[in-house]
């Protein structure tokens, strides 16, 4: 998953992983979680985190490199907020040296609607699910029931350093990636149901091109 803040990758990565029934891998909820347990390396991610600077390309690479070791990946994997630099992009394809091609999915949403929806998010403080934007504020997680909160990185100045840096260092993986097969813009200003599809269908001729033994 290619985009900005609020384009939709997380809430898109679990539709996508529930529905292929392969793991969702994000770097930000490994990276909030390991804060959380205040391990050593999300203790040093949580400032950066919460000011909206990247981590090292060091730690991100190891975190996915880690993860991608693991079984449960084998029939694939979502990736979600990795990578977002262009060094983070040259070792996943080393990682995937051997595997079916990487799909990008680059979701294209208005700089003026992302900056509406991550001021409006809330997001489960318990498993880190966002709420439905689309039903009222009951407090509550709908998954696990857990109490919403806000996240310190979508305060409006932070957010506005998120877009920069997004602009700076992760939109570059645009041109990275564009003359692949298995490159796909998806308009992410349409509803939930339609951006949903439109990633199902980018998959299928994917795969498609994966079977026919095309990078
Ligand atoms: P996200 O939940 O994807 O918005 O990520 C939240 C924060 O975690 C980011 O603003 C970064 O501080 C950090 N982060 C997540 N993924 C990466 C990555 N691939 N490289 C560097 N920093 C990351």
């Amino acid at each position: 998953m290619l985009g900005p803040p609020g384009a939709g990758k997380g809430t898109h990565a679990s539709r996508l992983a529930r529905h292929y029934h392969v793991p969702k891998i994000s770097t930000g909820d490994i990276l909030r979680e390991s804060a959380a347990a205040g391990t050593q390396l999300g203790l040093e991610a949580r400032a950066r985190i919460d000011q909206g600077h990247l981590v090292s390309d060091e730690v991100a690479i190891a975190i996915v490199r880690e993860r991608l070791s693991r079984q449960d990946v084998a029939l694939g994997f979502i990736l979600d907020g990795f990578p977002r630099t262009v060094g983070q992009a040259a070792a996943l394809d080393e990682m995937m040296e051997g595997r079916s091609p990487l799909t990008v999915l680059h979701i294209v949403v208005p700089v003026e609607v992302l900056v509406g929806r991550l001021h409006a998010r809330r997001v489960c403080g318990v498993c880190g699910t966002n709420a439905d934007p689309t039903k009222p504020d009951v407090g509550v997680c709908a998954s696990c029931g857990g109490a919403l909160v806000t996240r310190a990185d979508d305060d409006e100045q932070v957010v506005r350093n998120r877009l920069q840096i997004y602009e700076d260092r992760t939109a570059p993986l645009v041109n990275y990636y564009q003359d692949r097969p298995t490159f796909f813009t998806i308009d992410g200003n349409v509803s939930p149901d339609t951006v949903a599809g439109a990633m199902k269908d980018a998959l299928a001729s994917a795969m498609a091109v994966a079977e026919g033994g095309t990078r």
